[in-house]
């Protein structure tokens, strides 16, 4: 359909002082708006929106400029509600172009007769929340007023152009224009000098099809984006046959993926590839022309490591200065300073190569700030520069700033959002905020949004909220609103999201970098789509959890809480464990759940590279037993530490903790030697204990043999091997030695009673359970032996051990035992340090590369086992080794 009918179709501005009644007042009419008055006039509520623009499109109706298309894939960045629609419409290319997709939600909205409900050219200034009639007041530019039950502000996330920041600006007399709010009918730049500012996505959009028309282009660039080549063209053949062959499995594939598009969760790490076989994965994802791609499915650790990032980032690094002729201005173009896809990463089409053109100046703004705008042009510290037009590029107060410029928004008691927003936004799941009922947002700061197909995260926000809406009214309440706790709960899940990518570490839109004065936090959600949706279809499930319901003659509902506290990524494991129904190991026999163990094992990211992996064999208290040695990259000699692996002294051996040991290895810059003691049933207590003993002391004798340092050892151990660990620092006292200089308990077993809180309220959901403790009791030690220390070591005499580090985590049934034991110690004189592990279970810290949110905790274990050795308690991480043949 041709742009101009579109535009014919549009009602005018109501321009009327009356006020409308409705339902549900929407504000925008973008993807979202429209997406909303199709369900909530479905769902039966009578709604307005009200737009600014005068047409729908929202995004697409501002951001005419030159080379405006979409980056994620049209055939994914499409409405899915509609199964007709996909059918009735078809796109012609790859990414579309603005003009297209302006059309599709003109005709998506000629589809289902949106139009009437929408009054465009009406802008909302302000929304005053009246506890009395339980209603919100919308006032606009255009004097209109609605009073509605229901506030959504489907305002977009980047729908607020940053005005610039540079002195000048009004005196400039040539052309002036924002990408942002490109005139309509179009600019002729034939012939002119034109500048541009800002090297974002829409400036690198822009800036190869403003090189063709200018006659010079100047374009000044603060900070250079990683920009890869988008190959446009078809849609490709392949994908479209996978959405045409099965639509339903495509798009619901998209709904739970992390970036709201078909990919699978890549699991190879980086290290797992040699030099070749990344160099082709990256080759493949530079010709694939498609940024999800590139982002997701290179390998597992480019978003969450710096050193699985700095692979990818230097290979675009290499590609731009193959593009770029002039190497100063090739070096000028490379980003250094932040990890690719920490900032949105561009998709361009000739946009390096558009430097090696003679009619296009790159001005390195790092190098030669702007002074001013002068009436002719621009001035920076080095040169000035005549130009007839300047092109803001400049993007925009994101996320928030739509929202913030609607001022004043007036919750209960008069509280205004822009003080409540004064440090940043806070909000529960994005959608709602506390203090302010019956309002929601789409895509709102604390969601997806911006780091997602935004088609996929605004269908998911309105469905969910006009369910809601028909739910709250089903039931009989009239308000809703985020408890202040729920809010809180949501702010430190967002903060725990944050430290699993890299998107902390880059200042950015998605932190309000970008804008003077603005409060600075990673804005959208971190977790991924579909972790998102089930998080918000949790809520539902746990009886609006963090929400407060009322209504008529007192009704009320407030089921209090927070919805996550578990850490992103161990609520992912937790998720996937629980999603492959595994039998209870103490239902497969000690030998079967040994065997099932090291086939599941098979199934993780492989530790990292060491200076060194080798395999021996030591004295235990009965005979040999096998170790495993992880020897440092460094020279040595190194301080030893003998570990003790986990398995509730029935499961696991030398190697099942493999790439714990690799990372402490790593991170200690120490010898770690994995001690294969003996297991029950087989060998019944004491005989893993005596090992635990025998063996440190072996190793403590010849240490020098293993490369070691003399002196005292360590000794370190999780779970079962905490217990042997904490146990052998007891006999070692007794029995006069060997020294042991730390102990380091990771989750240990240390009594035998199961009736502290932490077995009572994680004994069933996390893994570790009840069950299987009882069974790891009864298979290793009679009762009649369960006080003895070598099995009980808090009913043990604890003064006089070495000073400890002792590890819990908040979901662990064993949780309580290890913080009794450290209170204990620290009660009888030990040094005693203790990490309460917030959020994490069991297996948190030894699941290295896929519980992320770990590392801390590995950091703060490592410092403290350097500490012990009387070491400066930092190192420096060795480079990662990048060849898959190390050890
Ligand atoms: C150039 C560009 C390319 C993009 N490409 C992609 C892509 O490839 N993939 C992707 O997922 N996302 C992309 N995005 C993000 C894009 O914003 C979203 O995909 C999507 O269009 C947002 O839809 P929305 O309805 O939420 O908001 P918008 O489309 O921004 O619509 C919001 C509407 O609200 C109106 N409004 C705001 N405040 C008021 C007010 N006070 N009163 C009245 N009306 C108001 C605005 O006029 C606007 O029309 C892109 C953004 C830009 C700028």
């Amino acid at each position: 359909m041709p742009e101009a009918m579109v535009a014919s179709r549009a009602s005018k501005g109501a321009g009327t002082a009356a006020t409308q009644t409705v339902d549900v007042a929407v504000v925008g009419a973008g993807f979202a708006g429209l997406y909303l008055l199709y369900r909530l006039r479905k769902a039966g509520f009578s709604t307005v929106i009200l737009e600014e623009a005068g047409d729908v499109g929202g995004t697409w109706y501002w951001n005419r400029y030159p080379g405006a298309r979409c980056d994620i894939q049209t055939i994914d960045y499409s409405y899915s509600f509609d199964p007709e629609l996909e059918s009735a419409w078809k796109w012609s290319e790859k990414y579309a172009t603005q003009p297209e997709i302006l059309r599709y939600l003109g005709f998506v909205a000629d589809r289902h007769d949106l139009r009437r409900d929408i009054r465009f050219g009406t802008k909302v200034t302000s929304a005053t929340w009246d506890e009395t009639a339980e209603r919100w007041q919308i006032a606009t530019n255009s004097g209109a007023k609605v009073s509605c039950g229901y506030y959504i502000m489907a305002t977009g996330c980047l729908s607020a152009p940053k005005p610039p920041e540079i002195d000048g600006v009004k005196d400039f007399k040539g052309d002036i224009y924002f990408t942002g709010r490109w005139p309509h009918e179009g600019v002729n730049l034939a012939g002119k000098r034109v500048a541009v500012i800002g090297t974002g996505s829409s400036g690198i959009q822009a800036i190869p099809l403003l090189a063709e028309q200018a006659a010079q282009l100047t374009v000044f660039q603060r900070t250079p984006n990683f920009a890869l080549p988008a190959h446009n063209g078809a849609p490709p053949a392949e994908r479209l046959a996978a959405l045409e062959g099965d639509r339903a499995a495509y798009r619901d594939q998209a709904r739970w993926s992390m970036v709201g598009v078909p990919w699978p969760q890549q699991t190879i790490v980086s290290w797992q590839l040699t030099d070749a076989e990344r160099r082709e994965r990256f080759e493949a994802g530079w010709a694939a022309g498609d940024l999800a791609y590139i982002l997701t499915q290179l390998w597992a650790d480019q978003g969450v490591d710096l050193d699985g990032n700095r692979i990818v980032a230097d290979l675009i690094r290499e590609k731009i200065r193959g593009i770029v002729k002039d190497p100063e201005t090739a070096a000028a173009l490379t980003p250094l300073d932040h990890p690719f896809g920490a900032k949105r990463p561009c998709l361009d089409t000739n946009y390096y190569a558009t430097y090696n053109r003679p009619n296009v100046t790159l001005v390195n703004l790092r190098a030669e700030p702007i002074k001013a705008i002068t009436a002719s042009g621009i001035t920076t510290g080095k040169r000035s520069f005549e130009v007839d037009v300047i092109v803001f590029a400049t993007g925009f107060d994101a996320m928030t700033g739509a929202i913030m410029a609607v001022h004043p928004v007036t919750g209960r008691d008069g509280k205004s959002l822009s003080d409540v927003w004064a440090n940043g936004p806070q909000s529960y799941l994005g959608v709602s905020v506390a203090g302010f009922p019956n309002f929601f947002m789409i895509t709102g700061p604390g969601s997806p949004s911006v780091l997602s197909n935004m088609a996929v995260s605004i269908e998911q926000h309105v469905d969910w909220v006009v369910e809601r809406l028909a739910a709250l009214r089903d039931a009989g309440f009239t308000t809703m609103e985020a408890t202040e706790a729920a809010q809180a709960g949501w702010a430190q899940h967002m903060a725990d999201c944050s430290t699993l990518t890299l998107h902390r570490l880059a200042n950015t839109w998605y932190t309000g970098a970008n804008v003077p004065g603005k409060a600075q936090g990673v804005m959208p959600y971190t977790g991924g789509v579909g972790p998102y949706r089930s998080i918000c279809n949790d809520v539902v499930a746990q009886g609006m959890l963090g929400f407060r319901l009322s209504g008529p003659n007192g009704a009320e509902q407030c089921n209090d809480g927070e919805i996550v506290r578990l850490q992103p990524d161990v609520r992912l494991v937790l998720g996937l464990l629980a999603q492959m129904n595994l039998p209870p190991f103490e239902t497969m026999g000690a030998q079967g759940a040994r065997d099932f163990l090291t086939e599941f094992n098979k199934g993780r990211p492989a530790g990292r590279p060491v200076g060194e992996v080798g395999d021996g064999v030591l004295m235990g208290s009965e005979g040999p037993l096998p170790y495993k040695l992880y020897r440092p990259a460094t020279p040595g000699p190194h301080p030893i530490v003998v570990y003790f692996h986990g398995g509730g002294w029935v499961l696991g051996d030398q190697q099942s903790d493999d790439p714990f040991c690799r990372d402490m290895c790593r991170r200690t810059d120490m010898i770690f030697v994995s001690v294969g003691y003996r297991h029950a049933p087989e060998h019944r207590f004491p005989a893993a204990a005596e090992d635990g003993y025998a063996a440190t002391r072996w190793i403590a004798e010849h240490a020098a043999e293993l490369g070691g340092k003399a002196g005292p050892v360590l000794v370190a151990g999780w779970s079962a091997g905490g217990n042997i660990a904490a146990v052998t620092c007891q006999l070692a006292r007794d029995r006069g030695g060997p020294e042991i200089g730390g102990q380091l308990l990771l989750c240990p077993v240390t009594d035998c009673t199961f009736d502290r809180p932490s077995y009572v309220d994680n004994g069933a959901n996390y893994f570790v359970t009840r069950g299987l403790m009882f069974w790891f009791w009864d298979l290793y030690c009679s009762p009649a032996d369960r006080t003895d220390p070598r099995v009980s070591p808090l009913r043990g005499k604890l003064a006089g051990l070495p000073p400890a580090f002792v590890t819990t985590c908040e979901f662990d049934p064993l949780r309580d035992e290890g913080i009794a034991y450290a209170e204990a110690m620290a009660a009888s004189g030990v040094a005693v340090e203790q990490l309460k592990a917030r959020g994490h279970f069991h297996s948190s810290f030894t699941m290295v590369d896929v519980v992320i949110t770990g590392v801390g905790g590995r950091i703060k274990m490592a410092e403290a086992l350097r500490r012990f050795a009387g070491l400066p308690p930092e190192v420096k991480l060795p480079p990662q080794k990048l060849d898959a043949a190390a050890s």
